[in-house]
């Protein structure tokens, strides 16, 4: 069944659908915001097959404002940051759903799913595993950043500085995966820093976001939930409350 194939890489992972019902729930009994009064961001890769997986029930927030580019890395930047923050309802919050995505099969293949139409199976997340080809080659020179593939070569950097520790472990693209999720989550703290919100909250939430086979759907495993209260500066995390 394919819920155990992706517990046994994520322990804690919950489909989709399960994970923004769970998500939606908590804001309103915790924050008694209703989805209506959430301007919603995501940063996610621009593979097409999240747009396919992308879960219904979060069209009920307003949004998405798309900050992500390859494998969900915000480079959208300061000024997409700037200007969805601007679009919040006043009596509301924003909530960034951040994540790097990974492919696991039926079988339990990691790194790569099978997509619709097409009878072999193909790499998930692309970018990472590009990167992680070259990591492994040697072929990544440090600072090589292009104005033609700056969003690769700024994934390449970020594995190169985290060499050992991918090329070392037992699977290298689920580390590649991790060190991805580092990076955009400490990216993410930095540009959320830099941002004024004329609102109530910012919630934060990130996690890896699992693709599964055409007829699998996705899931997702939380490894942040946490709300700013913007007028106290207390920040709180609700993920006991979400796993409850
Ligand atoms: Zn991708």
């Amino acid at each position: 069944m394919s819920i155990e194939s992706v517990r046994k890489w994520y322990p804690k992972a919950l489909t989709s659908i399960d994970t923004v019902n769970r998500l939606l729930d908590t804001i309103e009994k915790h924050l008694e915001l209703k989805p209506n009064q959430l301007m919603h961001a995501d940063s996610m890769c621009c593979d097409d097959v999240n747009a396919i997986q992308y879960p219904p029930r979060a069209y009920e927030m307003l949004g998405p404002f798309h900050l992500g580019g390859l494998d969900g890395f915000p480079f959208a930047g300061l000024t997409g940051m700037g200007a969805f923050a601007h679009h919040v309802p006043e009596d509301g919050a924003v909530i960034i759903f951040y994540a790097p995505h990974i492919g696991i099969t039926k079988e339990g293949q990691i790194g790569e799913i099978s997509r619709i139409g097409q009878s072999s199976n193909s790499a998930c997340c692309g970018a990472a595993k590009g990167a992680l080809g070259k990591l492994a080659a040697g072929q990544i020179i440090e600072g090589n950043i292009t104005s033609l593939d700056f969003q690769m070569n700024t994934i390449e950097q970020i594995f190169l500085h985290s060499k050992e520790r991918i090329l070392n472990a037992e699977n290298q693209i689920f580390e590649a995966t991790e060190v991805m999720y580092e990076a955009i989550d400490e990216r993410i703290e930095v540009l959320v820093k830099e941002t004024e919100y004329p609102c109530k909250y910012v919630i934060l939430v990130g996690g890896i976001f699992i693709n599964g086979d055409k007829d699998m759907g996705s899931f997702c495993q939380y490894k942040k939930f946490e709300y700013i209260n913007l007028e106290t500066k207390e920040r709180k995390s609700l993920m006991d409350e979400y796993h409850k």
